[in-house]
């Protein structure tokens, strides 16, 4: 077992539980959005769910987890360790598979412009934007 996971929580100031050690590791092993229930078959019940719930809260509570919800309604949790993370993501109506994407600068910059353009016409304040991809992915296309 690498340290990393260890670090991380040290870092975060939030004590270090065999549950945070065991959960964090896998997220840092996926390296990609995975639903709640793939990490915890992937766990092996070495965590209870009610654990994992628990401890993906706490993750999310210092924004080292962030969650978000897929075309499908499931639930998907990702590491969200850089601040800078800011990015998208491509679905696969197929296998359901998540893959994090980040669109040009200057993609996200004419859209930010737009959004400036909005809050003032709207009134509306703005502090965050989603862009979703929906599609079939290699796999899934070659098995037709
Ligand atoms: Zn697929
Ligand atoms: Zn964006």
């Amino acid at each position: 077992m690498s340290n990393k996971s260890k670090d991380i929580l040290l870092e975060h100031n939030i004590s270090i539980t065999n549950p945070r050690i065991l959960v964090l590791e896998q997220l840092l092993k996926v390296k990609k959005p995975i639903s709640i229930d793939s990490l915890l078959n992937s766990l092996d019940n070495q965590v209870a769910t009610s654990t994992l719930y628990r401890v993906l809260n706490d993750l999310q509570k210092i924004n080292i987890v962030s969650q978000f919800l897929s075309p499908e309604n499931i639930t998907m949790v990702e590491l969200s360790l850089n601040e800078s993370g800011h990015h998208h993501h491509l679905f696969c109506k197929g296998c359901g598979d998540v893959t994090d994407i980040e669109l040009s600068l200057g993609f996200e910059q004419k859209l930010s412009n737009e959004v400036k353009m909005l809050e003032k016409t709207l009134g509306f304040l703005i502090d965050d934007h989603g862009l979703e991809l929906i599609g079939e992915c290699n796999a899934c296309r070659d098995s037709v």
